[in-house]
């Protein structure tokens, strides 16, 4: 399988450079040249594996340069960090179903791609007698599970930003206990603005992120995308095997990476997957786009589920690559309007198209709340405010579609583990959240990071001072 850009500029390349290229030499975004689509017989082979083996059967469907008994141990080592044997185990709540994703080392969806990437990234560096410096810039989740996924690696260092005090109390001993020499947090005194800012000055120093080899955790890695393909696949042909001959999914989006895996899991299992739910907080912009066919930008507000208040959704542009029927030109003249005057409006016929594969509901934070107290009450199963997002707006959508067939039952994705936001779940259920084992007394741990004003120079000269330089 070869790779391409949305944008249409670069020579077809293998997997492996796919990988390490990250975002698209020519600003677009990677795609594998085509989507993949398997027959019966094959899900029903599919069907009978254990999550690694279905790892494996789907991402060597899209990285044929990747040598296959590497491949595998690759997986297998990925998925033993994971606390259950399921890896991502399906529980079904009245009606609903949960896909739990928060089983990894860090308790949030981002660790099922980021333990796959690190040691991908690792094992390709290893191959090109090579070494990587991971600069990236955090609000939270993404730099515990980004830290996670390389730390104790030889080949790589990390360096990780976040605002010094604007990041919740266990999402920063998530990342600066971590003890391994390689990895960085710099406590950046201003906000997470200020942090990506910083990265995207370093990464467009372009003889400085030649020498030190700059690599980005972000999630426009292709590889992230692939990996989250999984446990569509996963839940799916469970749900298969116990009658349901379609299913359909709610996501808690912010970066579009997720929801876009379950689109390449929708054409890969045809007919499988029915409708994606598309489910926002009151960052809004790609609810709006479903809904009123208009792509705009707005003000990101704070709420109780921060690690979807996105306003440019990064991997949105994938999408619009197939919307458009795989036209790189007209893509290129959508994103340099958006850039230009922050809004691209679609036609009745692209926004009917849009509907044949999403539904998308925005959820306020006061329904995120009620919907985590009444699951509770109800179920007895508590869900972070992520998760609430997403069953929330399943439950509209099967009201929406009471008279009519909904598209099979309804599997929501639990991209996080309730612990990592205590405050809102504590205040919605009524009592304190439990801490699972293998985070407990992390408080107790020595915690490593460096204070840092918001100064490019000054975290250069650090990365300069302690990255990896041959
Ligand atoms: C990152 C994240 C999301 C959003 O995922 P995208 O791929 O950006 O859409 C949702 N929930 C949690 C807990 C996250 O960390």
């Amino acid at each position: 399988m070869k790779y391409i850009s949305t944008r249409g500029a670069i020579e077809p390349i293998s997997f492996s450079q796919a990988v390490m290229m990250g975002l698209a030499s020519d600003g677009g975004l990677l795609l594998p040249e085509k989507l993949i689509n398997v027959d019966e017989r094959q899900l029903d082979e599919w069907g009978r594996l254990d999550y690694p083996s279905l790892a494996h059967e789907i991402i060597s469907l899209f990285s044929g340069d990747i040598d296959q008994d590497v491949l595998k141990e690759l997986i297998d080592v990925s998925y033993s960090t994971f606390d259950v044997e399921e890896v991502t185990p399906l529980v079904q709540k009245g009606q609903l179903y949960v896909l739990e994703l928060f089983h990894g080392p860090t308790l949030a969806f981002k660790d099922v791609a980021l333990q796959f990437l690190g040691n991908l990234f690792s094992h390709l560096l290893k191959e090109q007698n090579s070494y990587m410096n991971i600069l990236g810039a955090t609000s939270g989740d993404t730099g515990s599970a980004a830290i996670y996924g390389v730390k104790g690696k030889d080949n790589i260092d990390i360096f990780i930003l976040h605002p010094h005090g604007r990041v919740s109390k266990m999402q920063a001993l998530q990342m600066t206990t971590v003890a391994d020499k390689n990895c960085f947090n710099l406590a950046i005194k201003g906000t997470f603005d200020d942090c990506q800012a910083i990265v995207k000055t370093i990464f467009n120093d372009l003889e400085f992120k030649e020498r030190y080899r700059l690599g980005a955790i972000n999630s426009i890695n292709w590889a992230r995308v692939l990996a989250q393909v999984v446990y569509y696949v996963y839940a799916a042909l469970k749900l298969r095997g116990q009658g349901h001959e379609r299913v359909s999914f709610s996501v808690p989006t912010g970066n579009f990476g997720d929801i876009f895996a379950g689109y390449v899991a929708k054409v890969l299992v045809e007919p499988l997957i029915g409708k994606l739910i598309l489910a926002t907080n009151e960052n809004n912009i790609l609810t709006r786009f479903v809904v009123e066919g208009v792509y705009e930008r707005g003000r990101v507000v704070q709420t109780i589920s921060p690690s979807m208040d996105i306003q440019i959704a990064s991997n949105f542009e994938r999408y619009l690559y197939y919307l458009f029927n795989q036209d790189p030109e007209r893509v290129k003249k959508a994103m340099s309007k958006f850039d230009s005057q922050g809004v691209i409006r679609f036609s009745k016929e692209k926004i009917k198209q849009a509907r044949k594969d999403f539904s998308s509901y925005s959820i306020d934070q006061k329904e995120t709340m009620d919907t985590i107290g009444s699951f509770y009450r109800e179920f007895g199963y508590v869900c972070d405010p992520h998760t609430a997002v997403g069953i929330a707006a399943a439950n509209r959508y099967l009201s929406d579609n009471a008279e009519t067939t909904p598209e099979g039952p309804v599997v929501c994705l639990a991209t996080a583990h309730p612990c990592k936001f205590p405050e809102a779940v504590e205040k919605a259920i009524g009592r304190p959240v439990d801490i699972p084992e293998k985070i407990r007394g992390l408080e107790k741990l020595p915690q490593r990071y460096e204070v840092m004003p918001p100064d490019v120079e000054r975290v250069k000269e650090y990365v300069e001072r302690n990255g990896i330089y041959k």
